[in-house]
């Protein structure tokens, strides 16, 4: 039997330049979309209740669409689910004084009120008009506007708009790997890749000279000086403000993205170290200064997501001594010092981030070897 999975799968596209008309048409749209959300959003105080969908159409919907007669009918009930979430996430973090505001400039479709053609958009305005909209389409993309969508939604952003369709997509199954890449956390590198073998050794730490030239070049002196001084990747990362984390999920998407191509181009697995792993014992100092947990995460669940949808298989391993042990003959050392390992028993002597990647693809090699289940 072979078993299909289906994920959720969002892509974004920009418009073209829009005329005039169609600007204003769909700045007005949007504007009244924010307008009937925001009034959802005073249906649910109102309500009292923990908003579901069922509670707060049944109390308001009647009174919301004769207010917001000019928007398409799903498209006021889209205003509730977004109404929906904004409230939700303000009652999981709820300002003092402040009320939930929905501030997004978007709108969203359900997808049956949207056509697709070529690289065109049909949605419905406001007052029932119906307009196309030229998309920019990459050719890699194309593939995915023939997909069964599920909702769309045109963000404002600055001064452009995207169109961000999600779509269903069925995640193939995985196949027989012929081999592991094990991946290790490095702090010098953000990743270190190599297999058993030998015959992968990649390093990958150019992005994060692109993020520490992005740093430096912001004004604060004192942060540059701290820059330069302090060789750790990702204690650079941690220092990172809310806005510079776009940019780290970026990154994070390029390597994810390359690790599966070759994973894939190869017939490999992809073997990573677990983090409940890292949590559960005690760690050593490199292990505590390396669990910038909000990267780490982020850059795993990256790597996963594109694994699954590519097919290809992922194993964790426990890391435990992955970097003290010798990757030839398996003698385990106290300790390592410096970036060298060295074997005092077979003489062997590598890398010590590559040499623990090569530990870490032996362990999910054994593991599929026992057959035994991997949890994140
Ligand atoms: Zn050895």
């Amino acid at each position: 039997m072979v078993i299909v999975y289906n994920m959720k799968l969002t892509q974004k596209f920009k418009l073209m330049r829009l005329n005039r008309a169609k600007r204003e048409s769909l700045d007005a749209t949007i504007n009244r979309f924010k307008k009937c959300a925001n009034d959802w959003l005073r249906a649910i105080e109102d309500l009292g209740e923990y908003p579901t969908r069922g509670n707060i159409h049944a109390f308001a919907y009647k009174r919301v669409r004769e207010k917001f007669k000019d928007l398409n009918s799903d498209v006021v009930q889209e205003a509730m689910n977004r109404a929906i979430e904004t409230y939700r996430a303000w009652l999981r973090n709820p300002k003092k004084g402040e009320k939930p505001i929905f501030k997004a400039e978007i709108v969203s479709f359900k997808a049956v009120n949207v056509k697709i053609e070529g690289h065109f958009i049909n949605v419905p305005l406001l007052n029932g008009r119906r307009v196309w909209l030229p998309m920019h389409v990459p050719p890699k993309l194309k593939h995915f506007l023939k997909l069964t969508h599920r909702r769309v939604q045109i963000s404002h952003i600055k001064k452009d708009y995207y169109v961000f369709i999600s779509a269903e997509v069925e995640e193939p199954e995985p196949y027989e790997p012929k081999g592991w890449i094990g991946v290790d956390i490095g702090i010098n590198h953000i990743i270190v890749i190599s297999d058993m073998e030998g015959k992968i050794n990649k390093f990958y730490d150019n992005a994060i000279s692109w993020k520490k030239r992005v740093e430096l070049k912001r004004a604060d002196m004192q942060q540059a000086k701290d820059t330069e001084t302090n060789k750790g990747a990702w204690r650079v990362l941690k220092r990172l403000s809310h806005k510079n984390r776009s940019k780290m999920s970026y990154i994070n998407h390029s390597i994810a993205k390359e690790l599966v191509k070759l994973a894939k181009h190869r017939r490999s697995g992809i073997a990573i170290e677990s983090l409940k792993g890292l949590r559960r014992r005690k760690v050593g100092r490199r292990h505590r200064k390396r669990l910038h947990k909000w990267a780490y995460r982020d850059l795993i669940s990256k790597i996963e997501y594109k694994a699954k949808l590519n097919g290809v298989p992922v194993k964790f391993v426990n890391p435990r001594s992955t970097s003290r042990t010798c990757s030839r003959c398996g003698y385990t050392r106290s300790r390592v010092n410096g970036r060298w390992f060295k074997c005092p028993k077979c003489g062997f002597q590598l890398d010590r981030d590559l040499n623990a990647a090569r530990n870490i693809a032996m362990r999910a090699s054994l593991l599929a070897l026992k057959g035994e289940a991997s949890s994140p």
